[in-house]
């Protein structure tokens, strides 16, 4: 397959009340193609009057969706599902026109996210509230589950259809409308998927985008008609955008950046072990919140492992995206290919062992392209900027500790909390890990251990601000607040008021 050919940079706009409108602000960002380095398109970065428009849209659209019952609901999620399917390779390709990641891990984002509008066609069931009859005499009560109102997204680049995907589709079927503000490097996916989403049936102003930066952002922050935030991108945004939403009263969810650490004990099956790094360390060029960036080495294992790794890193296959044989793509922007190439300086200066160095690598035919090779860093100690810092970037490092016991301390002393795993073969080392790891979520064997649609995702410390994981059972909770209903109906004239507290008769 070849490179998407891009027309004239155009300005992508925004979709709000259900068609594509022009950004109306003077402000744009550049969107790149990754592999060649050009400017692909601009996008319009939203004002305030523009966010503005979407939220009263969605407000508008508000009382009549949330009124429709959910079953009716989830036939539209049913039908956005199809449509999803249909434009499974559509998407994918934007994903990886924008993004840089390769065609094949693009579908494999597309079909994570298509199993969470899958889930939320469940919502009928999903909503059910409890009962129970006979709370006293004559008395009935239950708690059922209602929408907020106007949700909104903020989401990052790097999975720029999953990411949303954890969202929306939750929020929508819950009966609440939504406000997307996608990232202003990849944001091509998120007008496509509101176009599908009105080919689908969803109503007008149900679901809407609205690109942008930090203005965009704040401004749904600030406005008293959003009810909740759901955020995922870097801890530092992250604790920014709790801290203010939750200050302005709003519900908010906010996922952060992380540092994954794979233990590998000296029984894990080496081959296994280093197939499961290489692709956890390097797929997607390391740009992603559940890569492993730290194999921490426990025992004598770590000779042997550095030794298997290193040829298996210099000889991955690096190409532009649309290659389908490319195992890893160019990373996302210049900008932050610099940041990649400075923490690898860092890491030679700190002292630690450049075993493969990707700095100087390029494609042939695509040298402006943002590519990096695969580096690799031994000796990696809990005191340099490497080990301490999200690099996301595909850089691994290796930590060297004597026993499991320093392996744990070692995970469980970082700000981080994302994502870890362990590799061996003995069945109560792992039980031990995941009991007392202190991250959100655990692989045994698994490098990669990404929670399904049906169960929730989320990470503990530092890589996740609020009270709820995102998509699966919790995003139900998070999309609904709970009412509780106590009912009576009685058959007497009354009994006359009652002064003390109600109690069991
Ligand atoms: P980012 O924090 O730079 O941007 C995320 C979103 O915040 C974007 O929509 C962006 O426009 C907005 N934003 C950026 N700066 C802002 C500011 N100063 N004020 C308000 N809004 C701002 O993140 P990114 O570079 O797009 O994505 C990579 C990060 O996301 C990594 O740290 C990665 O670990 C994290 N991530 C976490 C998860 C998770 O589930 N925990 C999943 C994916 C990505």
């Amino acid at each position: 397959m070849s490179l998407q050919n891009s027309a004239a940079p155009a300005v992508l706009g925004h979709f709000i009340n259900g068609q594509q409108v022009a950004s109306l602000s003077e402000r744009t960002s550049d969107v790149f193609n990754p592999a060649t380095g050009a400017v692909s398109a601009k996008v319009g970065l939203a004002s305030h009057a523009e966010v503005d428009a979407a939220v009263a849209a969605a407000k508008a659209a508000f009382p009549a969706w949330s009124a429709l019952p959910p079953l009716r609901r989830a036939r539209i999620m049913f039908k956005f599902k199809e449509l999803l399917d249909q434009n499974h390779d559509r998407l994918a390709a934007l994903i990886t026109s924008e993004h840089g990641k390769v065609f094949t891990d693009a579908k494999g984002e597309v079909t994570r996210g298509i199993e969470v509008a899958e889930f939320s066609t469940g919502i009928p069931q999903l909503l059910k509230g409890e009962y129970t009859e006979q709370i006293s005499n004559g008395i009935d009560a239950w708690t059922m589950r209602q929408p907020l109102g106007v949700c909104a997204g903020i989401t990052p680049f790097n999975f720029p259809v999953m990411v949303p995907m954890w969202m929306f589709p939750m929020a929508i079927a819950c009966g609440n409308t939504f406000v997307l503000k996608p990232s202003e490097r990849d944001p091509s996916a998120s007008l496509l998927l509101a176009e599908l989403l009105k080919e689908a049936g969803l109503p007008d102003g149900v679901f809407n985008v609205v690109q942008g930066d930090k203005v965009a952002v704040d401004a749904i922050l600030d406005h008293p008609d959003v009810k909740a935030v759901s955020f995922v991108g870097s801890t530092p945004i992250a604790e920014y955008i709790y801290a203010t939403g939750c200050a302005k009263g709003k519900r908010v969810q906010a996922l952060g950046g992380a540092k994954n650490h794979m233990v590998v004990m000296p029984d894990a099956d080496l081959h296994q072990t280093v197939d499961a790094l290489i692709g956890a360390g390097y797929g997607s060029a390391g740009e992603r919140c559940m890569a492993i960036s730290v194999a921490v080495a426990v025992g004598d294992v770590a000779d042997k492992l550095v030794a298997a790794l290193a040829p298996r890193v210099r000889e991955l296959r690096i190409n532009q995206g649309m290659d389908l044989e490319a195992e890893m793509g160019p990373v996302v922007t210049q900008i932050h290919k610099d940041k990649i190439l400075g923490y690898i300086n860092d890491g030679i200066d700190a002292g630690a062992t450049l075993a493969v160095d990707g700095r100087s690598f390029t494609v042939p035919g695509h040298e402006n392209g943002f590519f990096l090779g695969g580096t690799l860093f031994d000796h990696v100690t809990a005191d340099m900027k490497i080990y301490q810092e999200e690099i996301f970037g595909p850089v691994l490092c290796i930590v060297r500790v004597p026993d499991f016991a320093a392996a744990l301390d070692l995970v469980n002393a970082h700000e981080f909390g994302n994502g870890t795993a362990i590799f061996t073969r003995d069945g109560n080392t792992a039980r031990e890990y995941t009991s007392r790891v202190q991250v959100g979520m655990v692989g045994v064997n698994v490098p990669i251990p990404v929670p399904m649609a049906f169960h929730s995702f989320g990470g503990w410390k530092r890589s996740l601000f609020g009270d709820h994981h995102a998509h699966g059972p919790e995003s139900v909770r998070f999309y609904t607040k709970q009412k509780a209903v106590t009912q009576r109906w009685p058959a007497t004239i009354s009994a006359g008021a009652e002064f003390a507290m109600p109690t069991m008769k």
